[in-house]
This record gives C-alpha cells, structure tokens and sequence, in this order.
C-alpha cells in the first residue's frame, strides 16, 4: 500500500495511474476503521482497478468541539486493516494539506434545494457544509471513477449524490448497505465510547427500525413514529427524530410521496449520538 501526505504528490500518481487507463475507485473516511468501512473498500476493490481510501478528520463538519476532540484515532490499527483487505493507496492528509488558504474554502458552491436544513441539518448546524466542503476538495484530488459510501449515513449520501448532479460530475457514487454488529447495532467509529450496558439499551434504535418496518402496512406513520420515540426515550437514550421519509427527497412520506418509504433515527445514548436507518419496503 502507498501512502500519500501531500496533495500534491497524490494528484502526481493518480494522473500516471490515469494515463494508463486505471479505474479507480474512491473510500473518504475519518478513520477508526471497522467492518462497515471496510465493506465500502471491498466493493470498490471488486469494481476497480485502484482503490484510494482517504483518513481524515474534517474540523468543517463537526458542529460539536467536544465531538471533534473525542473523535477515536487507531491509525495504526487503521494501516494494518486497509493492508488486509488489500487497499491500494492511503491518503492521510493535515488540515493544512485540504484547507491551504483557511477552513471557509470552498471549490464551488452547490444548491442542495434544502437537503442540508432537514433532519441531521437542523440537529448539526454547518454539519453539511463542512461535508459538502470536504468531499468536493477529495474527489478534485482523488477523481474517482466510483465514489463509495454507506448507507448508515443516509441523508449523508443523498446530499452527495445531489452535489454530484449539480457539478455534472462523471464520478459515480455507490451506496454500500449499512453493516450491523451481530445484536443489530449499525457499527459506528463512535460506538468504542458506549459501555456495554449503553450498547444493549442502544439496541432499541434497530428494534425501532424494524417495528417501523414490520408495521408500515398497516400502521399510521405518525403513530409509529411516536411509538419509537416513547420506547427510545423508555431505554434512557434521548432522541432527536424518528421519521418516516421519502428516500428523494427527506421529506415526511405519505401517500403522494414519489420516493420509497425509509425510516431515519437520530438519539444520545449517553454523550454518544448515534443515527441509524431502515427501508420499510
Ligand atoms: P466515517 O469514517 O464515519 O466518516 O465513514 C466513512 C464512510 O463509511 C461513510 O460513507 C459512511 O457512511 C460509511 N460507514 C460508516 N459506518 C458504516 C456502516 N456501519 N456500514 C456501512 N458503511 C458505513
């Protein structure tokens, strides 16, 4: 595996990689890696000839100080896992490298039609713009033909792939099912901070998920979507949203709805926020 600090000399070895007519297939992270990561890097290996995973923990998206300073690290840990699955190059750049000319830089701005005010929007203010920011500044580095991300990040893949049509972008974007923990826990880098207790009263976000599911048919969506908060709020975890939405647009689903039906969770178990989400059909 190579490893690149610099943009500069990554853009150097894409553009040799290019000229000889490799695909490449592109994984952004901030690291801590585990198996949810490292399904978006399989994929990428099985469709391209190059895969490029990125670490780096962008200061633009985190709205919480406190978030950013307890965000875990195992770079180590990281290096010998991307080697494993067969990683082609590692981009692990400073902030200095992606923000030369201070963290308000931006390439171009894009209309993302409100996608970024709804829902994880509302609850991380600017939480968007720094992702939004971010993932334009790596893929001009990278230029990915394929762009992977996980599901588990819905609203997070749905504004990218609206950044996407708005730059006409040629680089496609793939989304990877969400990976779960035997107990149906969506892994996250942010579950290390959660004891074991934490984790089992945190399983009550995936039974919601799948209530919702079971239920959609003949239940009111508004009734389940009380239902989940109470029992949310039963366990000891705080919710933020349980909502039913349209997968187009994040809107409210109900009849008129263009999009397919998918349930979306954020909620604090402790001072861990953990979001996760479930198509009902
Ligand atoms: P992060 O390092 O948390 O920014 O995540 C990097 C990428 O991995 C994002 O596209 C996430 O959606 C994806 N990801 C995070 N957790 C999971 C998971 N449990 N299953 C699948 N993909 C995931």
């Amino acid at each position: 595996m190579q490893k690149f600090v610099k943009v500069e000399s990554l853009k150097n070895r894409i553009s040799f990689l290019k000229h000889n007519f490799q695909t490449i297939g592109f994984v952004p992270t901030m690291g801590a890696l585990h198996d949810g990561h490292i399904s978006l890097l399989k994929e990428s290996k099985l469709n391209n000839d190059i895969t490029v995973c990125s670490i780096f923990v962008n200061p633009t998206q985190f709205n919480n100080p406190d978030d950013l300073l307890k965000y875990p690290k195992t770079i180590e840990e990281d290096i010998k896992k991307l080697k494993k699955v067969g990683t082609d190059i590692l981009f692990l750049p400073n902030v200095k490298e992606i923000y030369p000319n201070g963290n308000t830089y931006i390439e171009q701005e894009v209309n993302l039609d409100g996608l970024d005010l709804l829902w994880e929007g509302e609850f991380r203010p600017g939480h968007f713009a720094g992702v939004v920011q971010v993932v334009q500044r790596l893929l001009n580095i990278v230029d990915p033909d394929n762009l992977y991300m996980g599901q588990k990040d819905f609203q997070q893949h749905v504004i990218i792939n609206k950044m996407l049509q708005q730059l006409h972008s040629k680089t496609v974007l793939n989304v990877v099912p969400t990976k779960r923990e035997k107990s149906g826990l969506a892994m996250s880098s942010r579950n290390v901070r959660l004891s074991e207790e934490e984790r089992i009263k945190s399983l009550v976000l995936y039974d919601m998920l799948n209530f919702a599911k079971d239920h959609f048919v003949e239940m009111n969506v508004i009734d389940i979507e009380n239902y989940a908060i109470s029992k949310i709020k039963e366990k000891g975890l705080n919710p933020e949203y349980f909502k039913i939405v349209s997968d187009n647009n994040l809107k409210q689903f109900d009849n008129n709805s263009k999009g397919k039906p998918v349930a979306i969770v954020a909620a604090w178990m402790g001072n861990v926020r953990l979001i996760d989400n479930m198509y009902l059909n």
